[in-house]
Order: structure tokens, then sequence, then C-alpha cells
């Protein structure tokens, strides 16, 4: 635990990486302990889907397939869920394409806002998998478990509301697989975008290590990163 550090977010910050990564375990850590504000495009789409809105009917089918919702529906959504400027916000599992990289930059600007700050969660594929087919869910919240890596004190039971925890339907192995190639082939050119020569808006991290480990180097970087102005 990192309790004790005076946090000063200042920046927003987008997390990328695999499905599995950890970009969400680290985003509730920081939104809990450290007063990022956190916006989960993945948690939002579940959201629209259990309370049976439009956008949840056009979005579960792609979801159920392991494949990503199409970029307007998903830039709306955030737009409609922006949170205030008044803390750094931690967008996380948003964008997973450059159209997507380039509709935040530009909403974010047009809000006087400064650029966001992009880090890579970098895990090797096998780990990934092992993550992604023993992580357990609370449905209600969107806090994130594993059976081994960060199991529950009761056996599938949340914590916080002493509720169920249920495994994702695309946390199924046949669905895994497809998620990671679609990262490979729509997430992966995110890289390039960001890490531009000069711009400091990029850092990569190895996301492999213990939980703590990679909560402790994302405070250091966001304790320090200035924030990335448009001009
Ligand atoms: P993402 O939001 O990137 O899809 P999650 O935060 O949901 O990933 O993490 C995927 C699974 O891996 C969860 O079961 C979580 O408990 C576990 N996990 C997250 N970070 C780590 C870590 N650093 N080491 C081991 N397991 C982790
Ligand atoms: P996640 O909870 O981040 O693993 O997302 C679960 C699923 O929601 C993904 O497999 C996609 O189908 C969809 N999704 C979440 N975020 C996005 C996004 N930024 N762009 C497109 N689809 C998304």
């Amino acid at each position: 635990m990192t309790a004790g550090r005076a946090a000063t977010p200042r920046v927003d910050v987008i997390f990328f990486g695999a499905p599995g990564a950890g970009k969400g375990t680290q985003a509730q850590i920081l939104s809990a302990q450290y007063g990022y504000r956190q916006i989960s495009t993945g948690d939002l789409l579940r959201d629209n889907i259990q309370q049976e809105t439009a956008l949840g009917h056009a979005a579960a089918s792609f979801m159920q397939r392991g494949e990503l919702v199409p970029d307007d529906l998903i830039v709306e959504m955030v737009k409609d869920n922006l949170p205030p400027a008044d803390a750094g916000v931690l967008f996380d599992g948003f964008p997973r394409t450059v159209e997507q990289a380039k509709a935040l930059d530009d909403l974010l600007q047009s809000e006087g806002r400064g650029l966001p700050r992009a880090i890579y969660f970098y895990v090797q594929r096998a780990a990934l998998e092992e993550r992604l087919l023993g992580r357990w869910t609370n449905p209600r919240t969107g806090r994130v478990y594993h059976e081994r890596f960060n199991p529950p004190k009761r056996d599938r039971v949340d914590d916080d509301d002493g509720g169920p925890l249920i495994q994702r339907e695309d946390d199924r192995p046949e669905i895994v697989g497809h998620r990671l190639d679609v990262f490979e082939r729509q997430t992966i050119p995110l890289i390039k975008y960001y890490d531009v020569a000069g711009s400091q808006r990029y850092l990569k991290i190895d996301a492999a290590r213990p939980i703590a480990t990679v909560t402790r180097e994302l405070l250091d970087a966001l304790e320090s990163a200035p924030a990335v102005r448009t001009s």
C-alpha cells in the first residue's frame, strides 16, 4: 500500500494496454485512494446493457464477440460522461483506436484542457490469458479481483458490498484469444500516435509486476507529470 503520499492530481491520463493488463485495477486504486476521477468505457457500456438503453442494445453483440464497439458510439458516450476538469481524469480502456485518440484530443482541447498523457500497460500475452481467465468482477461496481493474484476475503463475494462476484461472459477462453488479437490489431497503433519525439506524452510501464509496485510507479509518474499544453 502506498498510504501517506499526498496526491496532486492535475493532468488527464489515458491508460491503454491489452485486456487484463491491470488498467481497471489501477484506476480503481488511484480514484479510491488518491483523488483521481475514473472513466471506464467498459463499465459504462455494461451499465448501458444492464439498463437496456439504445446504446446498450447497439453495443451488446460487439462486446459478446470480443469486438470493439464502433468509434462514433464510444466517442458520443465519453462526451456525455466526461468528468469535470477539477481533478485529473483517468481514462480506463479508452481510447482503443487512433480515431478515438484523435477525438479525445479534440474534445479536451475544445474544453480548454491540456492534452492527456498516455500510459501503456505492457504485459506478455501468456500472462494476460491467466489474468483474464481468473478474473472475478463485481457487476454492481466494476471492482475486479483475481482468484490467485488478488482474491477477495471470502470466495466469490465482494469485500465492499458483500454481494456475489461474477465471471464476465467475454472472459471465457474462446473470446479471450480474440480480444487479445483485436488489441494487437486495433489498439497497438496508439503507441505511434502518442510516442511522438518531444511530446512527452507517452510512458510505457512494465505492468507484469505486482499490483502495489505498479501503483507506486504510476504515482511517481503522475505526480511528476507536467500538464501537456497544446501550444
Ligand atoms: P484491465 O482493466 O486492463 O482489463 P484488470 O484491472 O481488470 O485489467 O485486471 C485483470 C485481472 O488481472 C484481474 O483479475 C486483476 O485482479 C488481475 N491483476 C491486475 N493487475 C495485476 C497485477 N499487477 N498482477 C497480477 N494480477 C493483476
Ligand atoms: P473492457 O471492460 O475495457 O475490457 O471492455 C469490454 C468490452 O467493451 C470490449 O471488449 C469492447 O467490446 C467494449 N469497449 C470498451 N471500451 C471500448 C472502446 N474504447 N472502444 C471500443 N469498444 C470498447
